[in-house]
């Protein structure tokens, strides 16, 4: 009989993947990764080709969602998701990925850290979880930010635009006296000063659309270092589909071939990991709860910028802002303010209740003052489930929704930010709207960590019932606050590598 294809085979090379992948191979560990997609989309095409598409398609197709998710290059990481998982959506947007690096080819890269309050509830202690931030703030380079506590290896803070610059120094200057708005520059994993292989962002590029030079995080790039080490290999359209145990486990793949090894770490994304455990979860007729951060888009504009000509400005150097708006837990919202000085004209010109000609000419005339704020609410205000299709064989489907009582706390949250934005002197315009659930894959909470039966796993990520499988990705969150997620899903990633490490090191002696 053959032995073990490696000590660990880890599903998926998106951030979760290969955060997990780094410790174990430092520490000699023989490590397979599959993946289901391959290098596509990372090919050098002309700028105008990779956001407009060949045949301008991309301004021709306006489903709603945000520009970036309807170029072709986004689509062309989350189309084979789309057809290839069976996942289907009922009230909510399934985002997932089938590439290379994940959603991290498309991702916003701005980064939050959790603490001890926001982790309250899960079984692991906030100095853990801290000294993997360090780890991965050290590997993937974040600019820094005087707001963060962690930011010994930061870099130099990234240039605000002209109109996110004036919007922060008006809210030094008028300072709510309660403290619950905030405004800062956001923090983002995004270079400021080169490093072997990538370059520092030159503030030019329409990065929102992927970064050339590889200045924005992208877990693409982690697979280059990753694969200089002996004890590390990487499959490319490998997409895995059944999991099964006998003395060890076996993964089997869409192309008919199969994989052993003790012990196999998912880091499919939360809906791929749904997906590939569809035969070993008993969903029941609920299904699986799945949090998710309903999504708050808000136009503004900033009159003492109007009639200014654009200047340039790096579009990925956002405010970050956050707001407490009532006592309870939940009544906390995060985001980001944008300029959309560099977005394409189109979309905005799209949604102006003008005609084509008189919208561009208002656009050229507002572009440089316009804003756009992206709120987060916590994931426990969404109510969505991961079904299974009886009907359809393996099928999934999520069903979307909105948890009891959250019109209310929305019209609350709408109240006082409309409030905040006078005394910031914008003007909130027509066109604010809640993203349908699951635009922008904000996703946790499936398999919490900590939590006993059949969908719990262990402070590891070890699923219960199923010895010698983990999960590293956000489906072990036990919850999801507003802050971005990614950060932190890598950070627990390389947390639980680290701890299968030492116990590997240790039953080996
Ligand atoms: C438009 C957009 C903007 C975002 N902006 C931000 C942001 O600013 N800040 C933030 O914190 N987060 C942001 N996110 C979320 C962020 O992208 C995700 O949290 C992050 O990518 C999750 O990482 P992951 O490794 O768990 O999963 P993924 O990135 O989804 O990676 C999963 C990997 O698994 C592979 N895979 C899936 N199924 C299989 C299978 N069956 N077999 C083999 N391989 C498989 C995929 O090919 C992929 O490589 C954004 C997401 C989107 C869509």
């Amino acid at each position: 009989m053959n032995g073990p294809d490696a000590d660990f085979i880890i599903i998926g090379s998106g951030p979760a993947g290969v955060s997990a992948a780094f410790p174990l191979i430092a520490a000699g560990r023989r490590v397979l990764m599959l993946d289901g997609g391959d290098d596509a989309g990372s090919q050098e095409e002309s700028r105008s080709v990779r956001v407009l598409g060949s045949n301008l398609e991309s301004l021709r197709t306006d489903d709603g969602s945000s520009p970036k998710l309807q170029t072709p290059a986004a689509r062309g990481i989350l189309e084979p998701f789309r057809r290839q998982s069976g996942i289907t959506g009922d009230g909510f947007i399934p985002i997932g990925s089938l590439a290379r690096g994940g959603l991290s080819n498309i991702w916003g890269a701005q980064i939050s850290y959790l603490d001890a309050e926001d982790i309250a509830n899960w079984p692991i202690d906030i100095a853990s979880l801290q000294r993997s931030y360090e780890h991965v703030a050290k590997r993937i380079g974040i600019s820094r930010n005087a707001d963060v506590a962690i930011d010994a290896d930061g870099e130099p803070v990234l240039p605000l635009g002209a109109t996110a610059a004036h919007v922060l120094h008006r809210h030094q200057a008028v300072k709510p006296a309660d403290g619950s708005f905030r405004l800062f520059p956001a923090v983002n994993a995004i270079l400021s000063a080169a490093r072997p292989g990538r370059a520092a962002c030159d503030l030019r590029d329409d990065c929102l659309y992927g970064c050339p030079t590889g200045a924005i995080y992208n877990s693409r790039r982690d697979l280059l270092l990753l694969r200089k080490s002996p004890h590390f290999r990487l499959l490319d359209n490998m997409q895995a589909i059944s999991l099964t145990h006998s003395s060890g486990w076996t993964v089997g793949t869409a192309d008919g071939s199969s994989f052993s090894a003790p012990r196999i770490i998912l880091a499919a994304g939360v809906l791929g990991t749904a997906a590939l455990l569809a035969d070993l979860l008993p969903f029941g007729e609920q299904g699986l709860r799945l949090l998710n951060s309903p999504t708050l888009a808000v136009p503004l504009l900033c009159p003492p910028r109007l009639l200014r000509s654009p200047t340039p400005t790096h579009s990925l150097a956002q405010l970050g802002l956050s707001l407490r708006y009532g006592s309870g837990a939940s009544d906390y919202v995060t985001g980001a303010i944008y300029e959309v000085g560099t977005l394409p004209a189109q979309s905005f010109i799209n949604r102006m209740p003008l005609g084509r000609k008189a919208g561009r000419a208002a656009f050229e005339l507002i572009g440089s003052s316009l804003l756009v704020g992206t709120i987060y609410y916590p994931g426990d205000q969404s109510h969505s489930y991961i079904r299974r299709d009886e009907t359809a064989g393996k099928r999934l489907t999520v069903r979307g929704g909105f948890a009891d009582g959250f019109g209310l706390r929305d019209e609350t949250l709408k109240k006082m930010l409309r409030r905040e934005w006078k005394r910031l002197g914008l003007i909130q315009l027509p066109g604010a709207s809640l993203a349908e659930p699951g635009i922008d894959a904000h996703f946790a909470g499936t398999l919490p960590m900590g939590a006993a039966g059949p969908f719990g796993t262990s402070s590891d990520g070890e699923l219960n019932l199923h010895p010698g499988l983990y999960v590293v990705d956000g489906s072990i969150l036990p919850d999801l606050s507003s802050k971005y997620v990614t950060m932190t899903i890598m950070a627990n990633a390389d947390r639980i590598a680290h701890r299968l490490a030492e116990t590997e090191a240790n039953s080996a002696l």
